[in-house]
């Protein structure tokens, strides 16, 4: 195929787990989110990794990816955060415990048990604690009591998410969100005969907010590598490095142009590389006209003009360099964060846009 390569390297995800567990208090669970293909990467590669290291819950965001897991015997329980109605039959095929997060989810899903003799289904409930994304409010509680009692749900857990754990200048905001999902907890349970799991934090939540970890955390890019702050950054490793190859080099003339739209106009002689991945691939046009770069033989060149579908060219004018030389666009050194944050988007997006074109390899070295 095209060269471009993302390796993904399970011992770096087992640092970033065993650093995540050290933050938690012993007794807490840890829930690993592995949608979107384990953010960009390879959901069943990590998630039977994960399985051996003992994790206890795996998130997704839609029933299709839990069923991929299952499919693939994945036996841990895996909390489906987004749930549709119209695919509940793949809930109770596959064992994928809904987060039920509004009354129309609520009453659909109530019957959809009754309709198909299902006592106890284990389901989660989710709280809008001021991310206004997902969620009840707190006058919901009585059709939630009401409906978990006629369907007889048994509600595994109660959540809310936060909505800018990662922003310090949000500290007030946030410990808003926790109160307040707090107070919600704790009227359910209140009146609830079991004792749900209790979990609000995603990955910076866990590393800023401790307070905030009640029974269980859910991380997603922490385990990937990146705590969205160079000092959690530093204590963990990135998981996925996403190479590519020199296809060609051309020499361009001082007025010549490069790519499409004529997009970079040299002004002096120049020299380019063509590099074989392009925005079908995940490096979207934003990364075009320098804002984007890689590396070769150490060094680093900037993307030129605009990023083609299955290639971007990079000026090479002062670095020694062949065809057929390889390029890393992101590994643990030039991380995928520094590059989102120079092009103006965050890691999360970078490494989850990456196409399934892009071969995938796993190493544990
Ligand atoms: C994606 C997601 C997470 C994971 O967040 P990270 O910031 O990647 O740790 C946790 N909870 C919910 C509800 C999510 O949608």
């Amino acid at each position: 195929m095209s060269g471009t390569v993302l390796t993904i390297n399970l011992n770096n995800l087992t640092h970033n787990y065993e650093y995540l567990r050290s933050k938690i208090n012993a007794k807490v669970k840890l829930l690993a989110v592995v949608k979107a293909v384990a953010y960009g990467s390879d959901a069943v590669q990590i998630a039977r990794h994960l399985e051996t290291l003992g994790v206890d819950y795996f998130g997704v965001a839609y029933a299709e990816e839990g069923a991929a897991l299952r499919q693939s015997g994945i036996k841990t329980p895996i909390l489906v955060l987004h749930p549709q109605p119209h695919n509940f039959k793949l809930l109770l095929k596959y064992k994928l415990e809904p987060g039920i997060y509004s009354k129309r989810v609520l009453t659909t899903f109530a019957q959809f048990c009754m309709d198909n003799q299902q006592e106890n289904f284990p389901v989660h409930i989710k709280y809008n604690s001021g991310l206004n994304r997902l969620g009840f409010s707190d006058a919901d509680i009585p059709i939630i009591l009401d409906q978990v009692e006629e369907a007889n749900l048994s509600i595994k857990s109660l959540f809310s998410h936060l909505a800018a754990s990662e922003d310090k200048n949000e500290r007030p905001f946030t410990m808003q969100q926790i109160k307040r999902f707090k107070q919600f907890s704790g009227a359910l349970q209140s009146q609830m005969m079991n004792d749900p799991m209790v979990h609000q934090s995603n990955t910076s939540g866990i590393l800023n907010y401790p307070e905030a970890h009640f029974s269980m955390v859910r991380t997603g890019i922490g385990l990937y590598g990146f705590g969205n702050d160079a000092k959690y950054d530093q204590n963990l490793k990135p998981v996925a490095s996403l190479t590519s190859v020199i296809s060609q080099i051309h020499e361009i003339p001082a007025g010549g142009s490069l790519g499409y739209n004529r997009g970079f106009i040299a002004e002096t002689t120049i020299k380019s590389a063509t590099i074989t991945l392009g925005h079908a691939d995940g490096i979207t046009r934003i990364y075009g006209h320098k804002k984007g770069f890689v590396f070769i033989n150490g060094q680093k060149a900037p993307i030129l003009g605009n990023v083609c579908m299955d290639m971007i060219m990079v000026d090479v004018t002062a670095i020694n360099c062949n065809e057929g030389d390889t390029v890393i666009i992101f590994d643990s050194e030039h991380t995928a964060a520094a590059l989102a944050e120079a092009a103006g988007t965050i890691s999360y997006e970078l490494i989850t846009d990456i196409g399934p074109r892009v071969k995938r390899i796993i190493t544990k070295k």
